[in-house]
């Protein structure tokens, strides 16, 4: 390897060096990452097995899409893996914040209130509550939905105190993030989410959970839905789609949950039961097939960056070592030139677009100008190998994903050996 990566990247031998170093200390977490996917693959394929998939399921249906054989299926399977009552699995929902969006509008009505238990929401979302933006955009504010945001303490934990005291008679829903984010803090782990529900369901026993569960699929034995929460949602072009879903996202929790969000999502009466699937179910059976594997490439690849930038003097988060519960790894470069640097690197080691150097610009939903890198087969799948910065303090990069941990390997020497330029 070192002998290609020099000729066709010019990387110097310290930054491979540097690389294998780091590799040579990642034994122990691999070994659970390993662990973990085994027990998830297991999982998934005891699903396939209980709908008995076969041949018919993988096609698909176009018009309005009645009776499509896979589509239900897949519903259910996603259901049973997630430990949730219902799902709903649609190429119809763009992205995650419009799965997210589907269950905010599709539940909460005029005068009630939605509490951020975990501070400021995941920056597309902010506009949705109408935290951020013009009113008269149709946000939940436009509706008539309050919200409280409770930040989250200095060391990155749930502020249970406030949380108490923001439940009044109004709240409906408490909505949290266990991924970080673009944020500074840890993720919220399975058992932060567990006691953080039975805390709230201890105080207000119907109100609402629900978690905006991006990127956490598949890191850990179960998923939020199967420790409490309510409702949940995420983005099939992250975790669940393995790197085939070419668009999508799902919903899954509590049936009338479900149905709400279906309802807005198509039509009240209509729910569901319709929404042709054309021919994605293949790809959604076979990604959701592969996920549990490739969620754990992506966490090999994390944990390389995060030890090889911890070798260079860096603060990174979480920490090489640390128990993960999302594929996100932040790495604190300190300068806006190293981020810009960074991304730079990584879109040059892959696979498609290798010749485009990003620069940050200012992107719908955000608030200040981000830079991606994304070099992926399906145009922002941030399950492919994937790096982005909000250029703002404290000029952290956020990467995410690999299809292969190989692959995400030239991907950040790359980046490595541009920041170390720098
Ligand atoms: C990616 C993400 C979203 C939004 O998903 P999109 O598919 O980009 O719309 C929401 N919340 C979190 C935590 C995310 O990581």
């Amino acid at each position: 390897m070192n002998q290609i990566m020099k000729d066709a990247y010019g990387i110097s031998p310290q930054t491979i060096a540097l690389l294998r170093r780091a590799e040579e200390d990642l034994a122990e977490p691999f070994r659970r990452f390993e662990a973990m996917a085994e027990v998830n693959q297991a999982k998934v394929l005891a699903a396939f097995h209980e709908e008995t998939i076969s041949e018919r399921h993988l096609t698909g249906t176009t018009g309005y899409g009645y009776d499509d054989a896979g589509r239900d299926a897949l519903d259910r399977i996603y259901a049973s893996v997630f430990g949730a009552e219902a799902a709903l699995v649609r190429q119809q929902i763009v992205s995650g914040t419009h799965a997210l969006a589907a269950c905010f509008f599709g539940i909460l009505r005029p005068g009630d209130t939605v509490v951020f238990a975990t501070d400021t929401p995941y920056d597309t979302l902010e506009e949705v509550v109408g935290l951020r933006g013009e009113a008269g955009s149709g946000s939940l504010a436009d509706w008539g939905v309050n919200s409280k945001v409770v930040p989250l303490l200095s060391d990155g934990s749930p502020d249970y105190d406030a949380i108490k005291a923001a439940l009044d008679p109004s709240v409906k829903m408490v909505a949290m993030q266990r991924s970080k984010g673009y944020a500074w803090r840890k993720s919220l782990s399975i058992c932060d989410l567990k006691e953080l529900i039975g805390f709230i369901k201890g105080i207000a026993p119907h109100v609402i959970c629900m978690v905006d569960n991006c990127y956490g699929e598949f890191v850990e034995e179960l998923e939020p839905t199967a420790v409490g929460a309510d409702l949940m949602a995420g983005s099939l072009i992250k975790n669940p789609g393995g790197g085939l879903a070419p668009t999508g996202g799902y919903i899954a929790g509590r049936r009338d949950l479900v149905e709400l969000a279906a309802a807005r999502l198509t039509s009240p009466g209509i729910g569901g039961e319709v929404g042709a699937t054309l021919g994605v179910n293949r790809l959604f059976f076979q990604g959701l097939f592969l996920a549990p594997h490739t969620v754990m490439q992506s966490l090999k690849s994390a944990a390389l960056a995060a030890r090889v930038f911890e070798l260079a003097g860096y603060d990174v988060c979480p920490t090489a070592d640390s128990l993960r519960t999302d594929i996100i790894q932040a790495i604190r470069l300190g300068s806006a030139e190293k981020v810009c640097a960074f991304c730079q690197g990584i879109q040059k080691g892959s696979p498609i677009d290798s010749q485009v150097c990003p620069e940050p610009w200012d992107m719908p939903g955000y608030e200040s100008p981000v830079i991606m890198a994304a070099g992926t087969f399906v145009s922002g799948a941030s399950i492919e190998i994937s790096a982005d910065a909000p250029i703002r303090e404290p000029f952290a990069v956020y990467l995410q994903g690999g299809l292969t941990y190989e692959s995400a390997k030239v991907a950040l020497l790359c980046a490595l050996d541009k920041v170390l330029a720098q």
